[in-house]
């Protein structure tokens, strides 16, 4: 899917068509499922946002810049995975997050976490750090390979020392001592980029260049992204922006239409408001231009029963799972 142009494209006509029906409308002779829980209005026809066959991915095209979201859900969701997103351009990939039902994803995909070179960690919840110790075991103990991470040294230290450690230090001894994060990983370490109001830093992945800057994501109480613990989001190609997870925050957003002239911003979206998310209605209050590019991401599972509402807000509509989003 191009969305050079992303109106209309996110929400095709029929993902918007819903329709419910209460169990008065059940005709007598329809199966005993489809009148469970009795009394309660029961949602027909859904519009999903979920493909209907997943098919088998690839880690290399022609050369255009590709966004494809492994998951699309938020922390908890049982239904469109975990928000992580693989970029492909010409030979090169890179997947951002790695959450605990990433293999799952991945698996579904016709990729295991070996086929997967290139990775980028936005921040240590585990929808997005979860599936790092299969990607260090299976890749030592089976392939005998290292994968590369791009990651900052700051949160290499926190990334580690914090998370992967225990599960992944103390499999082996080597002159009493145990494995290290060098062990399981090649490094690629962005440059930190001076000057910038918000700190930033770069990194190339051979033809794919993401600009990681700071976020306000964690704790709740955090002011700004000076305050707040370690997470990241994303420019990419200096042309798409990926926030990851973040709460709102009008100031990066326009910032960084205006620095770049973004193409599409791929936003963290929560159905309700509170906690440590971006919601709908908060996004509701950016520029009308801004939210016509504006996909929406990292969403709970009734996201279905909202398609109508995001459209009426003005945004591009949500992200669909296993989509391929091209950026010609
Ligand atoms: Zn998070």
């Amino acid at each position: 899917m191009n969305i050079g142009s992303l109106s209309n494209k996110a929400t095709p006509h029929a993902l918007r068509e819903n329709s419910t029906t209460s169990i008065s409308d059940i005709p007598e002779n329809e199966s005993i499922e489809k009148k469970r829980p009795y009394g309660i209005v029961i949602p027909m026809d859904q519009p999903s946002l979920l493909p209907e066959t997943p098919t088998p991915f690839s880690l290399a095209n022609e050369g255009v810049l590709t966004l494809t979201f492994i998951g699309a859900g938020s922390a908890f969701s049982k239904k469109f995975f975990q928000n992580n997103l693989l970029i492909v351009k010409g030979q090169d990939h890179l997947l951002v997050d790695c959450g605990t039902r990433t293999p799952e994803a991945l698996s579904k995909l016709g990729l295991s976490v070996t086929h997967v070179q290139n990775y980028l960690i936005t921040h240590s919840h585990a929808d997005h750090i979860g599936g790092l110790e299969e990607v260090m075991l299976v890749n030592r103990y089976g392939p005998k390979k290292k994968p590369t991470i791009v990651i900052t040294k700051a949160y290499e230290r926190l990334l580690w020392g914090m998370s992967l450690r225990g599960g992944a230090s103390f499999n082996e001894e080597h002159d009493e001592k145990n494995l290290g994060f060098s062990d399981f990983w090649n490094v690629i370490r962005p440059v930190a980029v001076k000057g910038a109001d918000r700190k930033r830093c770069i990194a190339k992945i051979g033809g794919i260049e993401v600009i990681f800057f700071r976020t306000k994501h964690i704790p709740d109480s955090s002011k700004s992204w000076r305050d707040s613990s370690l997470s990241y989001g994303l420019v990419i190609d200096r042309s798409i922006l990926y926030t990851s997870d973040t709460r709102f925050d009008p100031e990066m957003v326009v910032g960084f239409d205006g620095e770049f002239g973004l193409k599409a911003i791929f936003h963290d979206c929560q159905l309700f408001t509170g906690g440590v998310h971006s919601s709908m209605d908060e996004l509701s209050a950016l520029p009308v231009a801004i939210k016509r590019k504006t996909m929406l991401m990292h969403y709970q599972d009734s996201a279905e029963t909202q398609i109508d509402r995001a459209s009426e807000l003005g945004f591009a509509g949500f992200v669909r799972q296993w989509e391929p989003y091209s950026f010609p």
